[in-house]
């Protein structure tokens, strides 16, 4: 009985100190958001977002679908000062006059072709395609 006793206690006692440890390690975590990254195709373009997403939608004008080659879209927002892009992504401006071709440029891998980005004209914000993120789970638009 009382080495059964002894035997509970130093589980209880280590049961005690692991949990202190993994707490003591797990707080720091808690304060930092998840970091969007992605890449391309290939892999020569990729990307991280240190930042939040200011906004996320689908888009189906005639540019956004003439550039991905779906019928809808789905984006999401960030401002340029929050993401790092390493690799050269090529610039395309089209003259359709279509909505975000009127509006901004597309920005896509010159070896594999993937479109990664659009940014408006003004500069302020960077919409990036979310079938290129590495977790597209982060893409929850509100209800239409
Ligand atoms: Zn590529
Ligand atoms: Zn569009």
């Amino acid at each position: 009985m009382w080495i059964r006793c002894c035997a509970l206690l130093a589980v209880l006692w280590l049961g005690g100190q692991v949990r202190a440890d993994d707490t003591q390690v797990a707080a720091p975590k808690k304060e930092e958001p998840k970091m969007l990254t992605g890449r391309c195709h290939c892999g020569h373009i990729t990307y991280e977002v240190k930042g939040p997403i200011v906004n996320q939608s689908y888009c189906d004008c005639q540019g956004c679908r003439r550039a991905t080659g779906t019928l809808k879209v789905p984006f999401v927002t960030v401002l340029p000062k929050d993401l790092k892009i390493t690799g050269e992504p090529k610039t395309f401006r089209s003259p359709s006059g279509a909505k975000c071709d009127a509006h901004g440029v597309w920005l896509f891998c010159p070896d594999c072709g993937t479109h990664l980005f659009w940014k408006n004209n003004d500069g302020e914000h960077m919409d990036i395609f979310v079938g290129t993120l590495d977790d597209p789970k982060v893409f929850q638009p509100k209800a239409e």
